[in-house]
This record gives C-alpha cells, sequence and structure tokens, in this order.
C-alpha cells in the first residue's frame, strides 16, 4: 500500500502474526479505544532528536548502544531495577565512548518491551499443553491454562508501568544522576571487587581527574552535557492494537504521524513479512525503525524491505539488527552488506550477537555463552571492516543485576550454576558484570 493509503488502521487489511488472540474482541476494542485517549509517552520532537542522532551514527559519527531485558515484566517494574538496568547501560556507554572517542546513542530495551513473539503457540509444564507465554502485556508467566488466556486489560496496564517507567528514566537522566560527575558511583557493589569493576574504576578516575582538571583552570563543569543524559526507549512493535492507539499525528508544524509509544520501534525477525500488518503499519509512522535481520533473509528481500520502510533513503530512519550466530556469520552477512552498499541506501549496521547464540543447557535453561556472544561480534566488525561499511553499534539482552543465565565471562560461570539466580521469563541476558566486560572487549576493537 502506498503511503497516500497509508492510516494507523490500514495494518488491519493485512495478515498480523504473533497476536494474542484476544478471546473477547469487543473488550479488546475497548481497550484500544482508552489508550487512544491517553497522552502519548513520548513526543515527536524527541524522536526526531534520537533520529538525528542516528543519521550522524549512519554516517559513521558516533555509536549506537541498544540495550535491555529480553521481557520486561510487571512486578519487576520497581525503582531499583529500572536504576540498575539505566546503570550498566551508562556504564558501557560511557566505555565506548571513551575508546571509541564518539558519542554514544542510548538507547533501552525499556519502558514498554512487554510483548514477545513465540516460535510455538503452545508449550508443555509438567505434562501439560498451554498456550506459551507472549509478555506480560498478553498474558501471565504463571503455568495454568486460565493465566495464559491474554487479556487485553494488560495492555493498559503496559501502558501505566511504560509511563512510570519513563518517568523515572527522565528524572534519573535528568536530575543528576546521570551526570559525568557520578561515573564512579555507578559501578555496582558486587561488580567493584571483580577485575571488570576495577578496569571501570581506573577509567572513572581518569575522567573524574580531566574533570578536575578543567575545573581548575576554570572551564564550567556544570554544564548540560555533563549534567545531563540523552537516553531513548525502544521495544518492538509487535502487539498493533497498542502501536495503533499511540500513534499520533505531530500536533506542532512539523507535522507527519508518530508511533509515540517509544522513540524507536523494531520489527522482529518472525514478523517482517513485506506484505504483513507490522510491515504496513511502520512504514506510515516517522520513527527510527529497527529490522531483526536472520540467517533467511535474502539481499533482495532485504532490499525491498529497507524501500518499504524508507522510499526517501532517510539517514537514521532504518537501522539493521544482525542476528546470524557466531558459526555463521562470516557467511550470511557480506552478501547483505555488499547488496545495501551498491543499492547506495543508508542504513545503520548493528549486531545482536544475543538472538542466534541461544541454546539449551543440560538442566533444560535456555542460555547463551559468553564467547559466542564475542565471537559474532567480532566477526561483525571484522566483516564490516573488510567490506568498507560502518560497524554503527551493539544490541544487547542484559540486566543490572546479579543473574546466571548466560554462561562464561571472566568469572567463568558454569552450566551448573546457571539455577542460582535464573530471573529472566524469556531469554537469558548478560548480567552487570558480563555487560561490562563486554563492553570493554568492545572497546579494544574501536579503540581510536
Ligand atoms: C528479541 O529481540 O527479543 C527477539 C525476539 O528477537 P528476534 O526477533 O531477533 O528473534
Ligand atoms: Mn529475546
Amino acid at each position: 500500500m502506498s503511503m497516500k493509503n497509508w492510516s494507523k488502521t490500514s495494518y488491519r487489511n493485512k495478515t498480523a502474526l504473533q497476536q494474542p488472540g484476544w478471546p473477547d474482541r469487543e473488550q479488546y476494542e475497548k481497550v484500544v479505544r482508552s489508550l487512544s485517549a491517553l497522552p502519548p509517552l513520548v513526543f515527536a520532537g524527541e524522536i526526531r532528536d534520537l533520529k538525528a542522532r542516528l543519521a550522524q551514527v549512519a554516517a559513521g559519527r558516533a555509536f549506537l548502544l541498544q540495550g535491555g531485558d529480553c521481557s520486561e515484566e510487571f512486578a519487576r517494574c520497581t525503582a531499583p531495577n529500572i536504576r540498575e538496568t539505566l546503570k550498566v547501560l551508562l556504564q558501557m556507554a560511557v566505555i565506548l565512548t571513551y575508546a571509541g572517542n564518539k558519542p554514544v546513542v542510548k538507547v533501552g530495551r525499556i519502558a514498554g518491551q512487554y510483548a514477545k513473539p513465540r516460535s510455538s503457540d503452545t508449550e508443555t509444564v509438567n505434562g501439560e499443553n498451554i498456550p506459551s507465554y507472549r509478555g506480560d502485556m498478553a498474558n501471565s508467566i504463571e503455568a495454568t491454562p486460565e493465566a495464559r488466556v491474554p487479556n487485553p486489560e494488560r495492555l493498559l496496564m503496559g501502558y501505566h508501568m511504560s509511563a512510570a517507567t519513563l518517568n523515572l528514566l527522565r528524572a534519573f537522566t535528568r536530575g543528576g544522576f546521570g551526570s559525568l560527575h557520578r561515573v564512579q558511583a555507578w559501578n555496582q557493589k558486587f561488580v567493584k571487587q571483580s577485575p571488570m569493576g576495577r578496569n571501570y574504576e581506573r577509567m572513572a578516575k581518569r575522567i573524574g581527574d580531566a574533570i578536575k582538571f578543567m575545573e581548575t583552570i576554570g572551564i564550567p563543569t556544570d554544564t548540560p552535557q555533563m549534567r545531563e543524559v540523552q537516553f531513548f526507549t525502544s521495544h518492538e512493535a509487535l502487539f498493533l492494537g497498542y502501536e495503533e492507539a499511540l500513534t499520533r499525528e505531530d500536533s506542532t508544524e512539523a507535522g507527519g504521524w508518530y508511533d509515540c509509544s517509544a522513540h524507536m520501534l523494531w520489527i522482529g525477525d518472525r514478523t517482517r513479512q513485506l506484505d504483513g500488518a507490522h510491515v504496513e503499519f511502520l512504514s506510515g509512522v516517522r520513527n527510527p525503525l529497527g529490522i531483526k535481520v536472520g540467517p533467511d533473509h535474502d539481499p533482495d528481500t532485504m532490499l525491498a524491505l529497507i524501500e518499504r520502510l524508507n522510499p526517501e533513503n532517510e539517514p537514521g530512519r532504518i537501522t539493521l539488527i544482525t542476528r546470524f550466530g557466531a558459526g555463521v556469520v562470516e557467511k550470511h552477512l557480506p552478501p547483505l552488506l555488499r547488496a545495501v552498499k551498491r543499492a547506495g541506501c543508508h542504513v545503520i549496521w548493528t549486531c545482536d550477537p544475543m538472538h542466534a547464540n541461544t541454546f539449551s543447557a543440560e538442566s533444560g535453561r535456555k542460555t547463551r555463552s559468553f564467547d559466542d556472544i564475542l565471537s559474532e561480534l567480532q566477526c561483525f566488525f571484522e566483516l564490516n571492516w573488510a567490506e568498507g561499511t560502518i560497524p554503527g553499534g551493539v544490541h544487547f539482552e542484559l540486566t543490572g543485576d546479579n543473574v546466571t543465565e548466560c554462561i562464561g565471562g571472566g568469572r567463568q560461570l558454569s552450566a551448573e550454576q546457571l539455577n542460582l539466580r535464573y530471573l529472566t521469563t524469556c531469554d537469558p541476558r548478560l548480567n552487570a558484570e558480563q555487560s561490562l566486560e563486554m563492553a570493554f572487549q568492545i572497546a579494544e576493537m574501536i579503540r581510536s
């Protein structure tokens, strides 16, 4: 459908995969109407600001760090949880800024990452076949058939949780918590004693010394650049009724439609069909868009998708989030890099080294190994450099919490230790220490 025929409901004429089967259609429509009347979560000016920063990433003048939970949970929408996730992202960003000499654009998988695509509609728990968990905005993780019935009231709850999360993020990032004067304070107690924590302390001290020096010679350091952090939100645009309801026409003279549920939205690897509802919906909103790119993307469909979502070839609009797997990235990435370059498309190449490196440990726990994650990342950087394209960013599932979900890393977390603190309801995340270690490894690669 051309833009001329686009509306925030035009996707309804197309096939939408991965939607919860809302049992009561009337109740669902009522919720969508209520949500449509509620205030937007972010505003168009902020979305345009992010897009301008991403245009800098596309040009190689900035770097994108995107990360957060695989799946946020209502029960974990708490101040400590939000604060610790923000802290680890700020720490990673400062490590990458320091090493790469480029501004780092910070985008959380947060304040709305409540909807999950699943490979199977059902799962077997204790011998019983029940509907799959589809994220807190659809049903409950509790493993009973009743708890798994999708409930549209959860969309409203998701909106309120997102608003509360965003409110605290705004307070932290504007109110001094994210100030560069506090770089040392972001280091967590349990990380401080580790080799990674000590690396971080050393770098933080150098930054602290530089700030002190500036103050000594009279350069003001109490400026917004020092005191405030620009932090943006993102999630997978999956449940289209929710996204539709938060899509608003910009009331300023700039105009245009924006999905105000988050600054950036991405299309998952399972819902990127050219003629599907998700692509139709996202083609008409002006947010920056991520596209997950898995192993079965051939260059032609890739180019058709980019053309469909960014016909004007606007830099900053499209971020390709590649997720091939450590063993096969060499096979899949180069043909895509070449095809996109040959076509002259402005895109940001980023690497999600998490999603194609998942496996089940003997205990049945889903996990990922630190070494596989690092290996896919290293290949991603090297393949880009070899093709003369720009490795513009990274995408992680991580938490500031001290969880045991991914194996390996400096502490050599073993498969047997996964049970200690395995908290994710969906995919395994890097813990705070593993996240810092990953950032230091990337820093080594991009050091300039
Ligand atoms: C995700 O990012 O959590 C996800 C489901 O990713 P993908 O669509 O790449 O599988
Ligand atoms: Mn995931």
